[in-house]
């Protein structure tokens, strides 16, 4: 099982085989982690990644699970549990 690693930032290509993508406008993206990457922040397997190269970024409803935050020097991520 592999954790996400943002030592050198972070790239979805990187991860593509392991995660299904579910939703990309350009700017953000989410996917669905398939084959148990683990979350870079507590290094548990997580259940969807929200990548956003966006400054802010508003969420009308908070997640109804724990949920993690990574950065890098472009992208914001936020990694539901
Ligand atoms: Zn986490």
């Amino acid at each position: 099982m592999a954790r996400i690693d943002l030592t050198d930032g972070f790239s979805i290509h990187d991860y593509r085989s392991r995660m299904k993508l579910l939703t990309d406008t350009g700017e953000t993206r989410t996917l669905e982690n398939r084959k148990d990457l683990r979350c870079p922040a507590c290094d548990q397997a997580f259940d969807r990644l929200f990548v956003t190269e966006r400054q802010t970024e508003s969420f009308e409803t908070p997640p109804d699970r724990p949920f993690c935050l990574a950065r890098t020097a472009e992208k914001l991520l936020v990694l539901t549990h």
